[in-house]
């Protein structure tokens, strides 16, 4: 039976991407590799935690020791690497906590993979996940590709680009069979309510104000977490050692655009009456270093391995806020305590 390596499984996309790997593939063994910082929950996994080819670690990349122990133990076949510090606010208050995480923690897990694969390299396989913010910033035109050069400026996509370049020099100099991906900005269930879309619902739904940086004009591409859990299973699969994809949601938006269509769409779930929600946006000032925009051109994949967002965006956005609403108890439980004092800290001084 074949033994698969999933980092920071019990966050956003992990989660998805565990639960997709664990009820299509029974014969996979999944080891759900996580330190269950602020953003990992196992609640994220209720609905598989039972199925007999899944299992949960708690344990944290950065311990080198402990990492390299792990995959003496296991003999993993394939590792799927989503563990990270993922909140570019959170970077700009605590840079070095990022490299710790994203550098070191990746490198670990790259000299332990090196390590029990020196001899036979044959069917194996290091994918890691990365960022569409690596690129930088683009102007109003044009479109990242993977022969972009790496142009990061937040602490989060410096401390990710560095992982990519480490992923890269592994293949390079070791013969590591390693693949990248780097994606654009994922929406969905079971994303930690910091990011812009959860954030947003549960201020709504609470009544409390809705912060925008700037005048919102920054556009970002959006895709649909499961769909990028879909472009993971196939790149996990067929995708060419060496290489990087790209993956996006061909459907780009301005901040402000984006956060009135959730406005529009909470009232009416709610019942409230027209343009009530709008009415809590409060512009705060701009994010430090915010790049301006970010979209991806996903041809290579497209073209390469045939993979397509399978859900338009009106229907993505529809299904996610209904997520939200109906699973109030998961929102109210992970945005308590600690998560409530950050961002009281956050808002307060902006
Ligand atoms: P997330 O913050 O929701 O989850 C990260 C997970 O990693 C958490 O479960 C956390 O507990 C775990 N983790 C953190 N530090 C760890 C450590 N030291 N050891 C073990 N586990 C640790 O993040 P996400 O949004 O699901 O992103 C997952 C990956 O995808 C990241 O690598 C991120 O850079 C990348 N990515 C995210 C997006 C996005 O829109 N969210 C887009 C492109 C790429």
């Amino acid at each position: 039976m074949q033994k698969i390596l999933i980092t920071g499984g019990a966050g956003f996309i992990g989660s998805h991407v565990v639960r997709l790997f664990v009820n299509k593939y029974p014969n996979i063994e999944i080891v759900n590799l996580d330190k269950l910082t602020y953003a990992g929950n196992l609640a994220n996994l209720e609905d598989v935690e039972d199925k007999s080819n899944y299992r949960f670690v708690k344990g944290d990349i950065v311990d080198a020791a402990f990492i390299q122990n792990l995959f003496e133990t296991e003999q993993f076949d394939g590792v799927i690497h989503l563990a990270a510090e993922s909140h570019v606010d959170r970077s700009i208050a605590n840079p070095t906590e990022f490299v710790f995480t994203n550098v070191i923690g990746t490198v670990n897990l790259l000299n332990a993979a090196k390590h029990i694969w020196k001899d036979n390299r044959k069917g194996k396989r290091f994918y890691h996940i990365s960022t569409d913010e690596v690129y930088g910033s683009l102007g109003k035109e044009g479109q990242f590709t993977e022969t972009t050069n790496y142009d990061p400026h937040s602490p989060y996509s410096a401390s990710k680009a560095s992982s990519d370049h480490f992923v890269r020099a592994y293949n390079d100099t070791f013969g590591l069979p390693t693949v990248i991906s780097n994606c654009s900005n994922n929406y969905g269930s079971f994303q930690f309510p910091e990011k812009l879309i959860p954030l947003f619902i549960n201020n709504i739904r609470n009544n409390k104000p809705l912060p925008v940086y700037g005048k919102g004009e920054n556009v970002r591409d959006w895709l649909w977490v499961v769909d990028h859990a879909r472009a993971i299973e196939l790149i996990f699969h067929k995708g060419e050692i060496g290489e990087t994809y790209n993956i996006g949601g061909f459907n780009e938006w301005t901040n402000i655009d984006l956060i009135k269509v959730i406005c529009k769409k909470m009232d009416e779930k709610l019942g409230r009456e027209a343009g009530t929600s709008e009415k809590l946006i409060t512009y705060v000032k701009d994010r430090a270093g915010h790049d301006l925009r970010y979209a991806i051109d996903a041809t290579k994949i497209k073209n390469e391995l045939g993979w397509e967002p399978s859900l338009q965006f009106e229907e993505g956005i529809e299904k996610t806020i209904d997520w939200y609403l109906s699973n109030e108890e998961w929102m109210n439980n992970v945005t308590s305590g600690e998560y409530l004092k950050y961002y009281e800290a956050q808002y307060q001084e902006r």
